[in-house]
């Protein structure tokens, strides 16, 4: 895992405090892992074909942090569950 510290900008892979600035980074660490489990669980949702709750867990994980990896696994569900208009509006909103 690697946390940018909000205070000082620091790079973490370890806590639970800043290797810079001390600050505390359990609460970051805490919202990361709650992440991580919202993307297993929409991971496992869509290998089930339940489109609804893959989308709901990635709501989730969206809620915590958005990223790139949130976008691309929502496209992926969309594109599974036959939605390819959104899907493909999920792609040109991706960065990169
Ligand atoms: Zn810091």
């Amino acid at each position: 895992m690697n946390l940018r510290c909000p205070v000082c900008r620091a790079d973490n892979t370890a806590g639970p405090t800043c290797r810079r600035c001390k600050a505390d980074l359990s609460l970051l660490i805490e919202a990361e892992a709650c992440r991580s489990r919202h993307m297993a669980l929409a991971q496992y949702a869509l290998t089930s074909e339940r489109f609804e709750e893959a989308l709901e867990e990635l709501a989730q994980a969206e809620g915590v942090r958005a990223g790139s990896d949130v976008q691309r696994m929502k496209a992926c569900a969309y594109l599974l569950a036959g939605d390819f208009a959104t899907a493909l509006g999920m792609h040109s909103l991706a960065p990169g």
